[in-house]
This record gives C-alpha cells, sequence and structure tokens, in this order.
C-alpha cells in the first residue's frame, strides 16, 4: 500500500500510513510487546532499540494519524511521519509545553479543555513560570490585542468545549505570525477530528488530539497524538517524546488503530444524529438555547462552514430552569448515560458545572457563560428516532 496523496480521508483513515506486516504478510501491525530489541553488535540494529523511543505499533497509529492530518513531513524525514501518540491527551499537551521555555508568554483560548486550562495556569504557570493570557479567540480582534511579538505560543481550541464557539484558524495563523513570525501555533482538534478540520491546512504548526475521544471512539482507550507539520517541528517533539516519555503503549495504539478505522462512518452519524437533535432541542418549550455549529443562527455557523468538512456530535443546551430541574431533567435521562468524556459510540450527558469544568473557578465559569443550567450532550451513533425519544421523554419530566 502507497501513501498516494490523493486518498479521500475516508480511505486514509483505513490505508493511511499503513502496510502489511514484511515478515509474514499480515495485514495488521502485529502488537508488539517487546521492551527492548537485540542488537546484533553494540550499536548496529534495525532501527528500533527500546520501546519509549520506538514501537512499531505505536508508529503504525502515528502514521495514521499523521495522515489524516495531511502533514507535509515523510517516513524518509520522520520514521512515524510527524505523528507522536502519548499516554494522554493530558500528555501529548504537556509535552508541546515543553517546546516553549520558563517564564515564557503564550496565549489560550479562554473556553479550553478543564483539565487543560487546569495544566496552564495550576501547574504550568507555576513549575515553568509560563505567562499564560486567556482571550477570546473567536473573536479576532480580541487575539489581535493580546498578540504580542514575545508570545511564543498560541493554543487554541475550535470549536470550543463547552461553548462551541469557532475561532477562525487561518485568520489567527495571519494575525499571530504578523506579531511573531516565529511563534508556535497549536491547535486543540480533538471535537472537530482531522475528518472535518485539519490545522496545518490553515497554518498551524501543531494539531492535537485526546484520542480518547472520536479518533478511538469506544470509550475503552486514553491517549493522546500529536502531528507536526515539517520535519524540523517532528525532530524535537520525537526528542522531547522520548526524553519525557509519556508514551503511549503498544496494546493502546493497536485498539486505536482499530477505532480509527470507523471513523469517517461514525462522523457521517455523529452529524446526522447531532443536527437533527440540535433542531428537535431549539424547537421544544423547556429549551432555553442550542449551541450547535450546524445552526444558521449559531454566531461561527458561516466560518465552520467554510473551515469545516462536518459540524461534529457535540451539541450544548440551555434547559429552561435552575440546577434542580437540570437534575430532574438528566435523571429522567435513560440513554443518554451521564459521564465525562465524549466522542464515542454511546450518547453521553454531561453537566459542565458540575463535571467536566468543575476545575475552572466560579467566576470564570460565570464569566464563559458555563451556568447550572448548560447541558452538554456527546451524541452517539445510535438510532437517532431513539436517542430523540429520551430526550422527549427526560424534558417532559420538567413539566
Ligand atoms: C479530553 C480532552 C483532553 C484531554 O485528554 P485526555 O485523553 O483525557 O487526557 C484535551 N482536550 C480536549 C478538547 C478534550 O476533550
Amino acid at each position: 500500500m502507497t501513501d498516494a496523496d490523493d486518498m479521500r480521508s475516508g480511505t486514509r483513515v483505513i490505508h493511511g500510513g499503513q502496510r502489511p506486516e514484511p515478515v509474514t504478510g499480515a495485514i495488521l501491525p502485529p502488537i508488539f510487546t517487546a521492551a527492548t530489541y537485540v542488537q546484533e553488535a553494540p550499536g548496529q540494529h534495525k532501527g528500533f532499540e527500546y520501546t519509549r523511543s520506538h514501537n512499531p505499533t505505536r508508529y503504525a497509529l502515528e502514521r495514521k494519524v499523521a495522515a489524516l492530518e495531511r502533514t507535509s513531513v515523510t517516513e524518509a524525514e520522520d520514521p512515524s511521519g510527524g505523528g507522536f501518540a502519548f499516554a494522554s491527551g493530558m500528555a501529548a499537551t504537556g509535552t508541546v509545553l515543553e517546546l516553549i521555555d520558563r517564564g515564557d508568554r503564550m496565549v489560550a483560548m479562554d473556553d479550553l479543555y478543564g483539565g487543560t486550562r487546569r495544566l496552564f495556569s495550576q501547574v504550568r504557570q507555576r513549575s515553568q513560570g509560563l505567562d499564560v493570557h486567556f482571550a477570546d479567540l473567536s473573536v479576532n480582534e480580541r487575539f489581535a490585542e493580546v498578540m504580542t511579538a514575545d508570545t511564543r505560543l498560541v493554543w487554541v481550541e475550535t470549536p470550543t468545549n463547552p461553548m462551541m464557539k469557532i475561532a477562525d484558524l487561518a485568520a489567527i495563523a495571519e494575525i499571530a505570525r504578523a506579531g511573531n513570525p516565529d511563534v508556535l501555533l497549536v491547535c486543540d482538534n480533538t471535537f472537530a477530528t482531522p475528518l472535518h478540520q485539519r490545522p496545518l491546512e490553515h497554518g498551524f504548526d501543531i494539531t492535537l488530539h485526546s484520542s480518547t475521544k472520536y479518533l478511538n471512539g469506544h470509550s475503552d482507550v486514553v491517549g493522546g497524538v500529536v502531528v507536526v507539520k515539517n520535519a524540523a517541528l517532528a525532530e524535537r517533539v520525537r526528542f522531547l517524546q522520548n526524553a519525557i516519555g509519556s508514551v503511549m503503549g503498544p496494546f493502546d495504539a493497536y485498539m486505536t488503530l482499530r477505532g480509527i478505522k470507523t471513523l469517517d462512518v461514525r462522523m457521517e452519524r455523529h452529524n446526522r444524529n447531532a443536527e437533527r437533535i440540535s433542531h428537535f432541542l431549539e424547537s421544544h418549550e423547556a429549551v432555553e438555547r442550542v449551541l450547535y455549529p450546524g445552526l444558521t443562527d449559531h454566531p461561527g455557523h458561516q466560518l465552520a462552514r467554510r473551515q469545516m468538512d462536518g459540524f461534529g456530535g457535540m451539541v450544548t443546551f440551555f434547559i429552561r430552569g435552575d440546577l434542580e430541574s437540570t437534575n430532574r431533567f438528566l435523571g429522567a435521562l435513560r440513554l443518554f448515560q451521564l459521564a465525562e468524556s465524549l466522542g464515542a459510540v454511546e450518547s453521553l450527558v454531561n453537566h459542565p458545572a458540575i463535571m467536566t469544568h468543575a476545575s475552572v473557578p466560579a467566576a470564570t465559569r460565570a464569566e464563559l457563560g458555563i451556568s447550572d443550567s448548560m447541558v452538554r450532550l456527546s451524541v452517539g451513533i445510535e438510532d437517532g428516532d431513539d436517542l430523540i425519544e429520551d430526550l422527549d421523554r427526560a424534558l417532559a419530566a420538567l413539566k
């Protein structure tokens, strides 16, 4: 199998970065569990020395995600083609932050995954002295105000979690490079997946995933993947991945590889179900407001149409009522399971204020609009009629 540049994403999820195992011809990469590799003479080996540094199963996953994100890095330049897999999304995030230095200034989206915000402001601000400035990067003027010549890194999420704001990646890249041509641009692409959005094509340097979510998609692996745009960055991230050592294990890499093969068909159903559900909720009297980029009244709708190839499976909405009625609604759901995480085949419901975003200070939550009546759905791939019936029944419990 060649990595033909012209493969579409729906083909890349299956064939991208993959080839039969050379010894047996096995159509799938075996799970190489060995921690170390035998050398013929000191320093004479087949390119594999120790599994933290090199693992063929992990490489297979890394190459696939790199192919999906359309990096320009080739396998001649980097053995895993510019993709790097980590033990979790946070491990990937932590490693990327090591690309900048003690005391450096960075700008980040204000509405971030709670754990990312926690790492920035409760860990790295202390241990690395990072000078982190949060701003609403879905408004280009806000970003232009905080982007300075000494800003070393910009961290974007789009769509954001849980407000579903859309940031203009190409515009951010242009404003950022005008401020500092050497700034590192990172996009957490977890919500969109590389099928819907490819930040490297918009001028970003790094795209990052919690592969725990859509990439693996089956709620049975925690992991993270980073893809970089060029060979120079690949060399730096490869060094850090090995030096820090928060790598993904071979079993998890295999599971994630298996999950990704259905990413395209899963996303089709996620999108369809979420679009139907957003319309259903929008027209329901017990619902105050729905945030979904596929709705024409969403402030980022036109931008999302241009920048993304699908609106995704995440829907946020506000119940007409208080914490007590929201709890009543959550308790009445049967199919939507109350759980953290997102992006898997089963539908999940989350109460951001108490669950995923509890680590965000209450004042910041209020500023961002994360209220007690906010509910976030990760719409799964079940039959959409069943999902709508479940929501309808639970909303009826509010009367
Ligand atoms: C879950 C998530 C993370 C963190 O990933 P883990 O795999 O849980 O460590 C980072 N960013 C986003 C957008 C996420 O949803």
